[in-house]
């Protein structure tokens, strides 16, 4: 690939380089060196918090057909640039370019397209005498500067799902991207910069122990917005409670999959070849902790086993590749290490993968069977290519383990049982669950967690709430 990279941060209405430590960014699916972004310095964040308290006093007073017009221009610049937008995004985390051109990207303009509409549509409580000769009514304000801070796995994406909410509803943000994959976020520093107003976005890049410990302990931010690590999100909380900001955390997750003795185990062992593997398993939705129902199990190991075996990787040409590398060696170090733990158990096997490729950062697509839930294998949030499978004879049993996990955000139930699959949906302790199928997310609804995988939704009019602030004024007649 040739084209130019950005790699200047936007503070204010200025696109200027960091002036700190060097971070370097590495290709993932060769370990080389991209090229080194320069970190924001401390003096940089106070001034795009500034920029942002300053933006705050017009862009909230912004009508939402305005905000709406800008979220749809921005929509229009990433579609124009489809092409190179998905090519620096598999670049930087190693995606087939398949992946982030095809799914990927018209996702994310679709996002800003759905925010645009969603923010002039809202409604709410009447307006009324809930108390003689006073007339109450409710409003939705903005919260005011919001720190984002995004994860790797989906950068594009999401600083989409965290910039449309927050700036569709009247609010300025500080964002700054993983320092593992900041160049999509840095190509949209340029557009951001002349579609929106002077403040009303910057874009700050570095490590999350230093630009990013600044950022979320400014006094001046009144929220944070983070997508990440439990642990990450626990430090957030801890800078939260020093000013009381506001929170809105999605963690990680470990979604558990139910599949019942009547499923159709083609179908099944499709859909987890595909929802278990996507973007390397680097999904906090992927569908990697399998209870299977005893009459199929033997069944869906061998199938799925001898599916997964067949999962394209690493060939040279990039679109005949259904998944890539981990995002690095550090990230596929911890994958392998969680395997080979798992190999030593007397009961599990690796029934396919379980090995590092010799170039980059990849890691052969794992299926392993025999997991029982007291296993780390089975407990603990891989963020790899891995999916552990597990007997069950009882549905009680199936769905007590699906709900042990510290975790929350996803689930689903297999089953062609109608009455099963409600009654199953309804006892699962998760942001979401699906029937059927997995993994399948739509800007109308919403995402986001219950338990260690936080709080707070992205994506739909639930979003615009999380972002939002409910007032009431009372007027005496
Ligand atoms: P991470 O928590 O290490 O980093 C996320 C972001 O937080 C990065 O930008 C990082 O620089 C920043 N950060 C880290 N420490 C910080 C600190 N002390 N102060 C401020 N910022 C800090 O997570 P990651 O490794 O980038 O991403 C993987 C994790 O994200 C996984 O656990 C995954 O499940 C989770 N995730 C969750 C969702 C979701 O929607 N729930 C989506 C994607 C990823």
């Amino acid at each position: 690939m040739t084209q130019h990279i950005d790699t200047a941060l936007l503070i204010g209405s200025s696109v200027e380089t960091g002036q700190e430590t060097v971070e370097p960014i590495l290709n993932p699916r060769t370990g080389a060196l991209i090229l080194d972004v320069l970190e924001a310095s401390t003096a940089q964040v106070d001034r795009a918090v500034a920029a942002a308290r300053r933006a705050f006093g017009h862009w909230s007073r912004t009508t939402p057909a305005e905000r709406s017009a800008a979220l749809l221009r921005i929509a229009d610049r990433i579609e124009a640039e489809a092409d190179a937008f998905a090519a620096l995004e598999a670049l930087n985390c190693g995606k087939p370019i398949n992946a982030a051109r095809n799914d990927e990207i018209p996702a994310i303009v679709d996002c800003y397209r759905f925010f645009a509409g969603a923010v002039r549509t809202q409604h709410g409580a009447l307006a009324g005498e809930y108390m003689a000769g006073h007339t109450s009514m409710i409003r939705r304000d903005p919260v005011g500067v919001i720190a984002s801070i995004a994860p790797w796995n989906y950068p594009l994406m999401m600083m989409a799902w965290k910039l449309c909410p927050a700036i569709g509803g009247g609010n300025t943000v500080v964002f700054k991207p993983s320092e593992q994959t900041p160049l999509t976020a840095l190509k949209m520093a340029r557009i951001l910069s002349e579609e929106l107003p002077e403040g009303v976005v910057s874009i700050v890049t570095g490590r999350g122990q230093t630009v990013g410990n600044y950022l979320i302990n400014h006094p001046d931010v009144d929220m944070i917005s983070l997508t990440g690590d439990v642990a990450t999100g626990k430090k957030m909380l801890d800078a939260a409670a020093k000013t009381v900001k506001r929170t809105h955390l999605e963690l990680g997750g470990k979604a558990p999959v139910i599949v019942f003795d009547d499923t159709d185990i083609d179908e099944v062992v499709s859909g987890l070849r595909a929802f278990g593997y996507y973007n390397a398993g680097q999904d906090c939705t992927a569908a990697c902790r399998i209870y299977a129902g005893k009459k199929i199990y033997d069944r869906l190991v061998a199938d799925l086993s001898s599916a997964v075996s067949s999962i394209a990787l690493g060939l040279d040409d990039d679109t005949q590749n259904e998944i890539g590398p981990l995002i690095s060696l550090r990230q596929r170090d911890r994958v392998a290490s969680f395997v080979n733990r798992a190999r030593e158990v007397s009961h599990i096997e690796v029934t396919t993968g379980g090995e590092v490729m010799p170039n980059g950062f990849y890691y052969k697509p794992t299926v392993i069977a025999g997991a029982r839930q007291e296993d780390e294998i089975v407990r603990r949030e891989v963020f790899g290519p891995v999916v552990s499978i597990t007997p069950f004879s009882e549905v009680d049993q199936a769905v007590a383990w699906a709900n042990d996990s510290d975790y929350g955000l996803a689930s689903s139930v297999w089953t062609r049982d109608v009455g099963r699959a409600m009654s199953t949906s309804a006892q699962l302790r998760y942001g979401c669950t699906w029937v059927n199928t997995h993994f399948m997310l739509v800007n109308e609804m919403p995402h986001g967690g219950l338990k260690q995988s936080g709080y707070g939704k992205d994506m739909s009019a639930y979003a615009l709430e999380d972002y939002t602030v409910v007032r009431h004024v009372m007027i005496k007649h």
